[in-house]
Parts: structure tokens; sequence; C-alpha cells
């Protein structure tokens, strides 16, 4: 049936792996010039695809239906087929694949397939979606015309990212993601470390305890005086300042944590649901005994968690590799594991976690527990390697454009480059474009502006994104290479 369908347009391509038959029908995707289609040919005769919408092409004395890569065919393709579904990955290796332009997917399922790690293919948070311009829906959408156009049908996860109230979780349940990262951090109080003993009691005294399910007392008992011993001899015994000081800085982290478990699990008691915390975003590193606290605190209220994020001491900069002492890092990522495996062997979650090569050595090396990496313009950064390669004027305009925009840009990031070092477009021979992809200081003036390439003024976006778009849709085949070659990299990184 296929043949036939082909056969009498062999201008068409089959993505070969998407075929599929079930109870008689048959769904495959192809690339129809430069766009892509589902095609359903029913085992019946009759195309009573009620949910589908499409065109019906009479072809010999079969009916196929083409049908657009809607939101109303991706609803209908997750009602037939449950794989295009997100799903819960729990506390198994994954690596979250944020897709920005929404056209990577297919290339990191390539990747990841050759792995033992599970996808988390759709990861968005809120502010990125202010950023690009696009829904929460049409992110899980991309995931769905990926994982079917890959044929990959182990599972995927879907990451609603650093989500901080109630309104944030409605959005994302209502999308259909599986995954739930909660950002506690403007409920982080940095200043108690820098506090007096007698401050720190004023605030501790303060701590919404009730909403805890605690007493200050009680509280007081549980710490004073630990000893944890945990894993490779490893214990923990902290000072009464340092206990005092955590609970303080925490306190309303682990009750706004709770609070937003509470009202997931109580508001849609149906739907699939893992819980990642972050406190990556703070001012200082989490220590050992913060970890712990929080840890034991939402172990102690059933608040159970997939993955944690801590801040890891050591510079975890966007789109560039890690600096700092990776032997300290390897230690200190040993004593978090073993605080991980003490409360339930959640996930350590490794946030910003593009590019960062020698890091994903370090953990791998360590053969042990298990792990999630968050990555998302890293593959931003692909698109423009393409670009540049494919049609370096546009890239030009792009680089140049995003070197206007750095200072205003770079505000929220964590970044070290200097914006001197990197030439106008001008400046460069087609053949020297691309290698700026390998620069770390173009690298990152590059990926703090994509906001405003992908959805500047209404002039600006139609100076950019709709070429770039284009771009990519005509160059699909050397854009997908440069994201597998790129995420092999990464990924076997762990051997
Ligand atoms: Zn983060």
């Amino acid at each position: 049936m296929i043949d036939l369908f082909l056969n009498n347009k062999p201008e068409l391509n089959l993505y070969d792996k998407s075929v599929i038959e079930d109870n008689g029908d048959v769904f495959f995707m192809i690339r129809d010039g430069f766009r892509n289609f589902l095609i359903i040919q029913s085992g019946t005769g009759a195309l009573g695809f009620d949910s589908f919408h499409g065109e019906i092409l009479g072809i010999g004395d079969a009916e196929f239906m083409k049908c657009p890569l809607s939101a109303n065919n991706a609803v209908a393709l997750r009602g037939r087929f449950s794989f295009t579904r997100p799903v819960l990955i729990g506390k198994q290796n994954s690596y979250g694949l944020g897709d920005r332009l929404g056209n990577a997917g297919a290339a990191h399922l390539k990747a990841i397939r050759k792995t033992n790690f599970r996808p988390v293919l759709a990861q968005q948070s809120i502010r990125e979606l202010q950023r690009t311009g696009r829904t929460a829906q049409e992110v899980i959408d991309a995931a769905t015309w990926a994982v079917f156009r890959e044929g990959y049908r182990e599972g995927f996860g879907a990451d609603g990212d650093h989500l901080k109230t109630t309104d944030d979780i409605d959005l994302m349940v209502k999308a259909g993601y599986t995954m739930f990262t909660i950002d506690p951090s403007e409920y982080v109080k940095n200043e108690a470390i820098s506090m007096s003993k007698g401050e720190l009691d004023i605030e501790l005294m303060k701590l919404p305890w009730d909403d805890i399910d605690d007493k200050l007392i009680t509280f007081k008992d549980r710490y004073i005086g630990l000893e944890a011993e945990l894993a490779d001899g490893f214990v923990l015994a902290p000072t009464d300042q340092e206990i005092v000081a955590g609970m303080v800085k925490y306190g309303r982290v682990i009750s706004h944590t709770k609070k937003l478990a509470d009202y997931l699990r109580t508001t849609y008691p149906e739907h699939p649901a893992e819980l990642e915390l972050s406190v990556d975003e703070t001012d200082q590193p989490t220590t050992l005994f913060e970890h712990y606290l929080i840890a034991s605190e939402l172990n102690r209220i059933n608040v159970e968690l997939v993955s944690l994020a801590p801040r890891f001491s050591g510079d975890f900069e966007k789109g560039i590799d890690f600096k700092g002492d990776l032997k300290q890092f390897k230690k200190e990522y040993r004593q978090h594991l073993a605080i991980a495996e003490k409360f339930g062997g959640y996930k350590l979650s490794i946030h910003s976690g593009s590019d960062k090569f020698s890091v994903y050595e370090a953990v791998g090396s360590l053969n042990r527990g298990a792990v999630h990496v968050k990555t998302a313009g890293t593959s931003y950064l692909e698109a423009l390697r393409t670009v540049a390669k494919a049609e370096p004027s546009l890239f030009r305009e792009i680089l140049d454009y995003s070197k206007s925009r750095f200072e205003t840009d770079k505000k929220t990031y964590h970044i070290s480059c200097d914006l001197n070092k990197v030439p106008d477009g001008n400046e460069l021979s087609d053949h020297d474009l691309e290698n700026l992809l390998d620069d770390d200081d173009a690298r990152q003036v590059l990926h703090v502006t994509f906001g405003s390439v992908l959805n500047g003024s209404e002039r600006e976006k139609n100076r950019f994104k709709e070429r770039l778009m284009e771009c990519l849709n005509v160059c699909e085949q050397l854009y997908e290479k440069n994201l597998e070659i790129h995420f092999d990299r990464h990924l076997f990184s762990f051997n």
C-alpha cells in the first residue's frame, strides 16, 4: 500500500521508521517538497478517521488521507498511539532535550536511541515560552510528531521546567506534561549565611511550621547533634549554626514545594506526574547539609522527588564546558549522590547542562546513581551552525543583530564572554562563520540572544524567524546530522 502511494508520486520521501500498522490501518509520515505530512490508509477501505483532518486522495483502488502536522491531528494521533503521549520516566538516566525551534526532536531521538538514556523531549520553562513565542501545547505537539516520525516507542517525558506557581502547574497539566520541575528560588533566604545567631533565631521562629507539619522544638530534636552516616563512610555532622542557618535559608522553600506538590496531587489526582525540585538558581552552591535538610524534610512530609537539582560548585555557564575544579566537583557529586540514595534514590539533575563534557565524563566515571541532564540552547546553536554553512548571508545578519542585542539580553544569564572578541559578520569568510560556533565568546553571545532573534518586534521577527525556519527546513538533513553528531558527543561522554 505504501508503495502504491509512493510510486504514484516519485518526488515524495518516506520516513521509513514512521510506518505503523494498527488494526488494519496503516499510518506513515512523508516529506512532500519541504513539508511533512501524516498519511493514513484504512484497511477497511473506509476512511472513517473522524478525528483526523486532511485531504482524501484516491490512488488506484485505494484511498489515502493526507494530513498536515496540525494541532488537531496531533491530538488525534495521541488518541490512537500511546507512544506519542508523554509518560513518566522515573529514576532512570534521562536527558532533557529542550527544542526552542520545535524541529530538533527527531535528531535528538536518533542520538538518544543509541544509549540507555531516556528522552525528555518537551522541556519547557515558562520564561522560555515568552522568549520563543510558543505555547506549552506546541512544544508537546512537536515532540509527538518527532516520536512518530522516528518510530520511537520506548516512551518520552515532558518537563514543565522552572514552575513557580499553581497557575504554571495548571498550564502544564492541560498541555499534558508529566514532569514538573518546581522552582522555589523566590523563597530562598540567601541572607541567612550572613545573619547573627540572634537574627537567625528570630527568623527560625517565624517559619511557617504548621505548613510543614512541624514545630520548632521537634525540628531541633531531629537535627541538633545529628550524625548522619551515608554511603562510603561519609558522615554528615552539621554544627548548630549550620542547622539553623540552613533551615532559615530553605524553610520556606520546603513549605512552598509542599504547597505546589499538594496542589498538583489533589487538583489532578489522575494526571501522571513526577516532581523535580530545582534549587540551582541560588547565590551560593548548595552545601551538603542544605541538600540533606531539604531532602530529609520533604521525605518526612511525603513529597516524593524523581530528581533534585542542587547548585553545584564551579561554573555552569551557558553553552560552554564546565569551569572550575573538576576533582572537587566529582567529590561533591558523589556526596550529593549519597544523600539522594538515603532519601529514595532520586536522580541528581544537572541544569545548564549543555556542553558540559568534562562533567559528563566525571559523572559517568562514578558509574553510580542516576542522572538527569537539561539542555536547550545548544540545539539552537546547532541550528545556527547549519545556517552558517547553508546560508552565510543570513547567519551574518543574525550574528550582527545578536551582537547589538547582547547588552540587553544577557541580564538573566550566567555567562562570562567578551562581546569585543566576537567579530562582525563582514569580517569573516564563509568558512570562518561555521568555526565561530566553536568559539566560547561567540557561542554565549548567540546563546543569550535567541529570544530577540526568534521573537523580537514584528519587523524583526519577519526578518529572522521565518527565514531561519525556512533555511533549516530546506537543509533538514544537514541540520539533523549536526544535531546528531553534537548529541552523540554529549551522550557518549558518559561512557
Ligand atoms: Zn535550572
